[in-house]
């Protein structure tokens, strides 16, 4: 099996959020209370508990008073992922055989490097401040079945299957740009837009931060021969927390 993606067409994409419930569903994960915000777009962002939503885009349209674009947001499986740069934790953020970056909450240590390092604002903590994100239906694909969104989507909005195959479909229908195609070593998450990226709420070039590819080149190899541990640890706060800021009523002790 070769390296396997999801692709979102949000043309075809009705919102019915079906795929939404069915990652709920397949990782028995609990709902979220929400409220009505002026549509049925819910929750607002991505949670512990809520691995890929729908989000609304509501354009001006000549034809229809309104152009609706739903587009699915996720965890994108970059194929160069600033999350397992920047990760401490041996294990706790790993590549599966089809390409998928999954997680081990066991090995996680709750440091949160992973959020700074993400150019999609992916990660996720849980109660007990442990990674929780879209892990591409790691086991379900391992035993050769479909991720459970995927599954679900009745539409043909959210593909499931080998990578080059899916830029292929898309290709030959038309799309004007296969978003993720080669960003970041290609997404395992890839989109085919009809528009520039930015009318769907895309981040036009998407970027691991210098700091963390720094961090992953030098320091790190540096850190491992023990030569440079105790830098490499303030660096790498710095670009989680910033600058250390003096408390409030403290200020003149
Ligand atoms: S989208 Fe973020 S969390 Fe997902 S693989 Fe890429 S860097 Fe990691
Ligand atoms: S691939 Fe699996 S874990 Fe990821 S959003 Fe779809 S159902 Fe959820
Ligand atoms: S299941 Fe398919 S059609 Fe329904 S919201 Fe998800 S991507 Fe859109």
């Amino acid at each position: 099996m070769g390296r396997m993606s999801i692709l979102v067409s949000p043309e075809l994409c009705i919102g019915c959020r079906g795929c939404q419930t069915a990652c709920k569903e397949w990782n028995q994960l609990s709902g979220v209370k929400t409220e009505n915000r002026g549509s049925t777009e819910n929750p607002p962002d991505l949670t512990p508990n809520t691995f890929n939503k729908i989000r609304y885009v509501e354009l001006p349209s000549e034809t229809n008073m309104v152009r609706w674009l739903f587009v699915s947001q996720r965890c994108m499986h970059c194929g160069d992922a600033g999350c397992m740069k920047i990760c401490p934790a041996p294990g706790a953020l790993f590549r599966t055989d089809e390409g998928a970056v999954a997680f081990d909450k066991d090995k996680c240590v709750g440091c949160k490097l992973c959020v700074t390092s993400c150019p999609f604002n992916v990660p996720r903590y849980d109660e007990k401040n442990k990674i929780s994100k879209c892990h591409l239906c790691a086991e379900r694909i391992a035993n050769r079945l479909e991720p459970a969104c995927t599954k679900t989507c009745p539409t043909g909005a959210l593909r499931f299957g080998e990578r080059d195959a899916l830029l292929g479909l898309a290709q030959k229908a038309g799309y004007a740009k296969v978003y993720g195609q080669a960003d970041l070593e290609g997404l395992g998450a890839m989109y085919a837009f009809m528009d520039a990226p930015k009318i769907y709420g895309m981040n036009e070039n998407p970027a691991i931060p210098e700091s963390v590819v720094f961090w992953d080149n030098v320091l790190r190899p540096l850190a491992y021969l023990g030569l440079a541990g105790a830098v490499a640890a303030s660096l790498v706060h710095y670009v989680a927390f910033g600058p250390k800021k003096i408390e409030e009523g403290k200020k003149d002790e």
